[in-house]
């Protein structure tokens, strides 16, 4: 690949069983391919030429934070995991390789926030896979051919899926589910695609499912949302892809319809903004009409940095993006590899926020994807001399409880809301009881479920 991938203009991707092929790893010892082999039969690996040519600064590899981004490190695994693999690697041991790489991937808590067991819809007894819908106005969808991405993220809260852990998999075969599911629901405004990365499909592919979105009748639904990183991991989507002028008409033809378009953009370092088709991907969206609305995880080794931030928010807004959410990494992969603290995180995102213009303001965060809903870190304030941390309700479970204020003992090395303790010794925060019987309700209506299933005999 050596000539640029905007130049050659396929895309080609990397897997763990091509990384003898990719030129930039040459440089690497033997032992640190195997490695990397290793570890990447647990998490997952995919990059591509662009990604490699245009965003790794690979003088500055391992440090480089697009490498820490993308290529998966031997840290990210205890010590005797690697080696146990390692060994498994080297004497070409496949099947007790693939057990043992099941078995660690078990361990790491695959699927964080009660994603299936509380988000997917059941209705009249049918579990509607491909579907969550967690927040009143929002329902996600993950259409069966975006669940995968351009290239991985190392600290992906959806990595199971990438691992082929597929009874963790959600993913809708058809249009249909999700239209007949939107008639029954009139309070969803908006449908956010998701994945993986939505935008993988080809533009036909996407409008399968959207253009019965636009002919259904669907008044309600306002908003369409497309969460991607494609803007970063491969912009030629928007530029030369031969499907990319019908992407942007696309968008186009949503708005003729009356809804507007939003791509919720997932940019985790200003570097992914530099390169001149990056913000050329970036202008051809906006000149579409659609809004660019930025998000991304305060991650360690790779944007645990208030000048970092400051520079991405910045950046962002002169290109016409709006900066929208900075979250908390969740509880789930190789979270020890790069969590940080919520007071480090607090400290982060007060620290580029302060440097800013409002404009730059409207980013909110750093904020937690949890059980309940999001939850913001909104500050650390002092209550007879002893500090507390100012949590707010930004999205909720229920509705009533968005925007609820509450308080947790401060405590500096905690890194996600279950880590929190209630403030002034009170057993759980507001939302616990209520939590509890949803989810018990949920267990009920699950085991009705698969009663009903011929499939569970006694
Ligand atoms: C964040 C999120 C949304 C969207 O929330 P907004 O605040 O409207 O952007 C919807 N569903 C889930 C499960 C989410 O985590
Ligand atoms: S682009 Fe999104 S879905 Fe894909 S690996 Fe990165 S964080 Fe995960």
């Amino acid at each position: 690949m050596p000539d640029g991938a905007l130049k050659s203009g396929a895309y080609r991707a990397f897997t763990a069983r091509d990384i003898d092929a990719i030129p930039q790893l040459a440089a690497l010892s033997a032992d640190a391919r195997l490695r990397l082999r290793a570890v990447a039969q647990v998490l997952p690996f995919r990059v591509n030429a662009y990604v490699l040519e245009h965003l790794i600064d690979w003088s500055r590899a391992p440090d480089d934070p697009i490498y820490q981004l993308t290529i998966p490190q031997p840290e990210m695994l205890a010590d005797a995991d690697l080696s146990a693999l390692v060994d498994l690697v080297r004497s070409g041991g496949e099947a007790e390789l693939q057990a043992r790489a099941r078995a660690i991937q078990l361990a790491m808590n695959p699927h964080p926030a009660g994603q299936i067991d509380l988000n997917v819809p059941i209705e009249a007894g049918v579990e509607r896979r491909g579907l969550q819908h967690k927040y009143r106005q929002t329902v996600l969808f993950f259409p069966a051919q975006g669940q995968t991405c351009h290239a991985y993220c190392t600290y992906c809260f959806r990595w199971a899926q990438f691992v082929g852990l597929d009874d963790l998999k959600f993913a809708a075969r058809e249009a249909e589910t999700l239209v007949e599911y939107l008639e029954q629901h009139p309070e969803v405004t908006d449908v956010l695609f998701t994945g993986g990365d939505p935008l993988v499909m080809r533009t036909s592919v996407l409008r399968r499912y959207v253009e019965p979105l636009l002919r259904a009748d669907l008044p309600h639904l306002a908003h369409i949302r497309f969460g991607t990183k494609a803007l970063a991991y491969w912009p030629a989507r928007f530029l030369t892809d031969p499907d990319a002028d019908d992407l942007l008409r696309l968008f186009g033809e949503i708005q003729a319809a009356g809804k507007h378009v939003a791509v919720m953009a997932h940019y985790s370092h200003p570097r992914e903004l530099a390169p001149p088709a990056a913000a050329a991907a970036l202008q051809r969206v906006r000149d579409s009409g659609a809004v660019v609305r930025c998000q991304a995880p305060l991650v360690r080794r790779v944007n645990d940095d208030p000048a970092v931030w400051a520079d991405l928010w910045r950046t962002q807004v002169r290109l016409g993006a709006v900066p929208y959410y900075m979250f908390i990494e969740r509880d789930t992969g190789p979270k020890e590899y790069f969590k940080v603290p919520l007071a480090r995180a607090l400290q982060i995102y007060q620290g580029a926020y302060r440097q800013l213009s409002g404009l730059c303001r409207s980013v909110r965060g750093p904020s937690m994807s949890a059980t309940p809903g999001k939850i913001l870190v909104d500050g650390v304030t002092e209550i007879e001399g002893k500090p507390y941390f100012v949590l707010r309700m930004l999205q909720g479970r229920n509705p009533e409880w968005v925007g609820r204020i509450f308080l947790a003992e401060y405590d500096p090395d905690a890194a996600w809301v279950s880590e929190l303790r209630p403030a002034f010794g009170a057993p759980d925060f507001f939302y616990a009881d209520e939590l509890a019987e949803l989810s018990r309700r949920r267990a009920r209506v699950r085991l009705d479920m698969l009663g009903a299933t011929p499939a569970t005999e006694a």
